[in-house]
């Protein structure tokens, strides 16, 4: 029996002093349940709580750690760097190494701008596109989350789909009134829009693979549609990559789905575990930005030698012959366990899997849109998700996110989370 007694008391401490106890609010378990495990470390695949229970980690830092925790080459590049110190507020060649290599995976990227979170990255984005094209509004697609800026909150997905809230207080109705919310994986809306104010919009956002709503793919054509409608009006394509940024592909959704947007927000990954974002695009855009040109967007701790380093090591570990198949064949180990434990329980699951990401719907309907995904049963999720936690296999604790497959997941990792999801769901049925 998992005992949590230790985490239990953590809990009540850090609800004295942090706001739901928590730094981001998926986190407090709400839409599962329980106790949130406060972690002491994590290796590999694993993560440890304060009471010693070890869990296989399908969170992975909500996918930035995709060499897994503490990779060895990771914290020896940083032990070394910190002794150099950790931050100067000035140029390194960290800085150029690393978006030097972004330039080299991203074929649609010339010039890249780092900043210290995706939030930041898609603001600035938006920024940018707005400056470029002397337009205020923006299209983003309801279930897709770009981060907690105000102009994105509107139906975005994550935490606020977890937590049933469509929009968030404090966003100014003059903010909101520029975002168009439009639903995903559907062109017609987006033709319509355009035709109704094309003249208006600056640019269209979009997650090239979903996964804030759970993983929803793009579907045939979306990706390549978006493309040519604002290609046709004038306005930018970006491509909300945070996620699928050196996970899908090395060079991300855009390569697997040959699809070359304006502008890119990257993050995650990127980091290696530590705080990055970064944005970048054709040299004429980014050479808007200050110092070279008049859009100001600037960061103290931008480019910050540690996480430099650290995202340095990790794509270096991406680069190792096999990795990327190697994601594949576990994901798809995974996945198709996860069908076949469903089927045997009898407890329906839509699986939906892209490369290294993928989520288990508790709906007997296929997920391909916003509208599919939240027809999933939340409250069997959250029992699946107890299931899991006390077999060992520590999901993300909401149905509306994904699972990552990391680098340091192995057969043993997918044998044993695949044994376990039987016996969960087949105590699901049961009860
Ligand atoms: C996580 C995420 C963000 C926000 O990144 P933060 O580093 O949490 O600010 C933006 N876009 C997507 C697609 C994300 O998954």
């Amino acid at each position: 029996m998992l005992s949590l007694a230790r985490s239990e008391l953590a809990w009540q401490e850090a609800q004295r002093y942090l706001a739901g106890g928590v730094n981001s609010p998926v986190r407090a378990f709400r839409a599962v349940g329980g106790t949130p495990p406060f972690i002491q470390r994590g290796a590999g695949a694993r993560l440890y709580d304060l009471d010693g229970n070890e869990y296989i980690d399908y969170v992975c830092s909500w996918g930035a750690l995709i060499a897994g925790h503490a990779h060895p080459d990771v914290v020896e590049r940083l032990q070394r760097a910190v002794e150099r110190g950790t931050s100067y507020g000035a140029p390194t060649e960290l800085e150029t190494a690393l978006a030097r290599r972004v330039v080299e995976l991203f074929p649609s990227i010339e010039l890249v701008r780092f900043v210290n979170s995706g939030t930041e990255a898609t603001m600035s984005a938006i920024r940018l596109a707005r400056a470029a094209t002397g337009r205020a509004k923006i299209v983003k697609f309801t279930g897709c989350y770009h981060g907690h800026a105000d102009p994105l909150l509107a139906t975005a997905g994550s935490g606020l789909l977890t937590f049933g809230i469509p929009s968030s207080p404090g966003v100014t109705p003059g903010t909101a009134a520029d975002t168009i919310s439009l639903p995903y994986n559907q062109l017609e809306p987006v033709e319509e829009a355009f035709s109704q104010a094309g003249g208006e919009i600056a640019a269209v956002i979009v997650e090239p693979v979903a996964g804030n709503m759970g993983v929803v793919p793009p579907a045939e054509g979306f990706l390549q549609g978006l493309r040519e409608i604002t290609r046709r009006h004038g306005a930018l394509l970006i491509f909300d990559e945070v996620i699928t940024g050196f996970r899908l592909a090395p060079g991300g959704a855009q390569e697997l789905y040959g699809v070359q947007p304006d502008l890119t927000c990257l993050g995650k990954i990127l980091g290696g575990g530590l705080p990055v974002g970064a944005y970048g695009g054709r040299r004429e855009l980014m050479e808007l930005l200050a110092p070279l040109g008049p859009v100001y967007q600037a960061g103290t701790l931008s480019g910050n030698p540690l996480a430099m380093e650290a995202g340095l090591a990790t794509l270096e570990l991406l680069r190792r012959p096999g990795a990327y198949e190697r994601l594949e064949a576990l994901s798809a180990r995974l996945a198709d366990g996860l069908r076949r434990a469903s089927e045997l329980a009898g407890v329906p699951v839509a699986v939906n899997r892209t490369g290294s990401m993928l989520t288990a719907f508790f709906t007997s309907e296929p997920v391909t849109s916003y509208e599919t995904a939240t027809l999933a049963d939340t409250a069997r999720y959250a029992r699946f998700h107890q299931a899991m936690l006390r077999r060992g296999v520590y999901l993300a604790p909401s149905q509306f996110e994904a699972a990552f497959v990391s680098l340091a997941h192995g057969d043993e990792e997918i044998d044993r989370t695949l044994e376990a999801a039987e016996e969960a769901l087949r105590e699901i049925a049961s009860s």
